[in-house]
């Protein structure tokens, strides 16, 4: 059963309440890998459901354009507060509707059109946002990038300050959605400094590692840090902007009135309690046995023949390359599905492959350590993995023998995961 419980929801709509349970099962029936999800705490899924959707805020705090602000005033300055304490930055906004839209608040803070990005190419782990032909910020700016050597998979800070003093960009950005190493923003504030750019530090996929103190912060090396709130970080789907005092002005005039009008309160609700977990105690063997738990996945693939880009991984995230065992990343993903491991095909660097079939898969370990797993449940998961990859790789998935291994493997998931409690479900 969902939780909190669905009563109203269920009278009035069943349609909508039967698709929530639904997925509330199946969220607790799969070994969720996607590099970006996790499980939100069922405080965190109250707060979002509260009724500060009904209200009206543009603006900031003391200076709104609608009356009835006295309590989302506070909600939002206690959310502000929350954010600057958890992570030491000087200025906070938590109003932007997601990672995007946050990072395009950034372009329009310190850009004009036409003006130079480098940021890292999107086949190699880069963003949308970061200078893609097919984004906005692909088609109004200037994008140049740079990405990871072939030999080592890691990004050569050498080579980011040779393209940075040839392309002359106003803006750097360190970050990415599929990067398995550390990210050295000391070195990209070093190259900025040089380069009388800017930095912005993308830090979506690693804010919980960061805040749970498992990875490096960006704060004191980037002018400005965009985040979403709902991957490591494990709160509501959303985004915050941190940036030092002097910017401050200029990314809240960005994001309002520049990008958007209505702050979403019932999120930012939900943000304000994810960052009062985060700065538990707790959240930091959060950070640390999701590190954990990715470094014995990769120790157990590794052992199994599997290749993996860099070799390993310093974070939540791996990125593995499937061209050894003669499978595409799509029909492993989909086969993996079947077997009750939720993961994405993904690029691999210089990959050969389309985008919409690469040669890689992109795994990462927050979910599942929120859920419980620790590393000796990896061999295991390895194991699982494998044997839906080879299964897939002697036919078709609708194929009698190749379905039956891959339900087989779904079973044992199921078992496994049958004794891990899952936030927002209960039996
Ligand atoms: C997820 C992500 C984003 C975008 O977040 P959305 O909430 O999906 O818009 C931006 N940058 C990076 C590096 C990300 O991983």
């Amino acid at each position: 059963m969902h939780q909190p419980a669905l009563t109203h929801l269920a009278a009035a709509d069943p349609e909508v309440a039967r698709l929530a349970e639904a997925e509330a099962q199946r969220q607790f029936e799969k070994i969720r890998l996607i590099a970006s999800e996790n499980y939100v705490s069922t405080a965190v899924l109250e707060a979002t459901g509260t009724v500060f959707t009904n209200k009206y805020s543009e603006g900031y705090a003391g200076k709104r354009y609608y009356e009835g602000q006295q309590v989302v005033d506070q909600l939002e300055r206690l959310a502000i507060e929350r954010a600057k304490t958890l992570f030491g930055a000087e200025h906070a906004n938590v109003q932007p509707y997601s990672g995007s839209p946050a990072n395009l608040a950034v372009y329009l803070a310190f850009m004009n059109p036409g003006d130079t990005v480098l940021s890292m190419d999107l086949p190699m782990g880069g963003h949308l946002t970061h200078g893609s032909p097919v984004s906005a910020t692909g088609k109004w700016f200037r994008p140049t990038h740079y990405g990871v050597r072939q030999e080592t998979g890691r990004v050569d800070m050498n080579d980011v300050r040779e393209i940075a003093l040839r392309e002359r960009p106003r803006l750097i950005i360190a970050g990415g959605t599929a990067i398995p190493r550390t990210i050295d923003f000391a070195a990209f504030a070093e190259i900025a400094k040089e380069t009388g750019a800017i930095l912005l530090a993308d830090m979506a996929h690693i804010a919980g590692l960061v805040a749970g103190g498992a990875h490096p912060t960006p704060v004191g090396h980037a002018d400005v840090i965009s985040t979403t709130t709902h991957k490591t970080l494990r709160g509501p789907r959303g985004a915050m902007l941190l940036s030092t005092e002097e910017h401050a002005k200029a990314i809240d005039k960005a994001v309002f009135p520049g990008l958007q009008g209505g702050p979403h309160n019932h999120t930012t609700a939900g943000i304000a309690v994810a960052l009062a977990e985060a700065a538990k105690p707790s959240f930091r063997d959060y950070a640390a046995a999701i590190v954990a738990n990715a470094q014995a996945l990769a120790a157990a693939l590794l052992e199994r023949g599997f290749d993996l880009v860099s070799g390993g991984t310093d974070n939540h995230l791996l990125l593995i390359d499937l061209t050894n065992k003669g499978i595409t990343g799509k029909v492993a993903a989909k086969a993996l599905d079947a077997a009750g491991i939720e993961l994405n095909f993904n690029t691999v660097p210089f990959d050969t492959r389309r985008p919409f079939d690469p040669s890689g898969l992109r795994l990462g370990a927050a979910a599942i350590t929120t859920r419980g797993l620790r590393t000796e449940h990896m061999p295991a998961l390895a194991g699982w993995i494998e044997r839906a990859v080879l299964a897939a790789g002697r036919g078709p998935l609708d194929d009698a023998d190749v379905a039956k291994e891959l339900d087989a493997v779904a079973g044992e998931v199921r078992d496994l995961l049958d004794a891990f409690p899952m936030p927002g479900f209960s039996r």
